[in-house]
């Protein structure tokens, strides 16, 4: 895993020595800033993986510097410095968008700890949205036959079929359902809808366009199986 940066935004020497120190010695990269100004600066030219914020700093105190970068989207995470008697600063820190906050004067081992803690937070956060679109870009496959759900792209051997909507609603529906026998009135509730008043030669005439466009130009698979007295199935 890549190290990770942590900038620091503090006026106080003695603080931001302390917790640079500690950053590297457990691994971080430790960057800093003394002012509000350069600590918005930073954060742009440096894009740290966590903030270390000050909320009394002399340019911008710590709430204006939060907001600004919650509103142009962006979601570092945040942890605020607050002083242990201002109570309030932690719920405004939250409501400016930070993630957490430590109150002063604090431990070094509680504050790796919070490092830690978000940090891991955000890594599940960003897991989980990983898996999210990774599932909703749904693929089926049979043979050299490709589905793509999302983006309503068939091909046959990598090349683009142009199919119609209805078309590639009733593949779909065969493909996600491979194996399964549908008899035509099945196949025209479920892709022309239960109120649909044509005729089960509809899904005949259908079944014909899809096989004659995913096999004429391409090798003939015959992905579609007429069973008998039954209907249609994707073998
Ligand atoms: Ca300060």
């Amino acid at each position: 895993m890549a190290t990770k940066k942590i900038l620091i935004i503090e006026d106080e020497p003695n603080i931001r020595e302390l917790v640079l120190y500690n950053l590297k010695t457990n691994g971080y990269e430790g960057i800093a800033a003394e002012d509000g100004i350069m600590g918005i600066t930073m954060v742009h030219r440096e894009k740290p993986d966590l903030i270390l914020l000050d909320i009394m700093l002399p340019g911008k105190n710590g709430f204006e510097i939060c907001k600004e970068l919650r509103d142009e989207g962006n979601n570092t995470p945040i942890i605020m410095m607050t002083a242990k008697t201002e109570e309030e600063d932690k719920v405004t820190g939250l409501e400016y968008g930070a993630d957490d906050y430590i109150s002063k004067p604090f431990g070094i081992r509680e504050m790796m700890a919070r490092i830690k803690a978000v940090i891991r937070r955000y890594e599940t956060v960003g897991e989980a949205r990983d898996v999210k679109e990774k599932a909703s870009e749904t693929i089926l496959t049979i043979g050299e036959l490709t589905l793509n759900v999302e983006r309503h792209e068939v091909t046959v051997a990598g090349k683009n079929v142009e199919l119609t909507l209805k078309e590639f609603e009733l593949l779909k529906y065969l493909m996600q359902n491979r194996g399964r026998v549908f008899s035509r009135d099945q196949l025209l509730n479920k892709i022309w809808g239960i109120d649909y008043a044509g005729e089960t030669r509809t899904v005949d005439v259908h079944i014909r366009h899809l096989r004659q466009k995913l096999s004429e130009e391409y090798n003939d698979e015959g992905y579609i199986e007429t069973i008998r007295g039954k209907g249609y199935k994707v073998k």
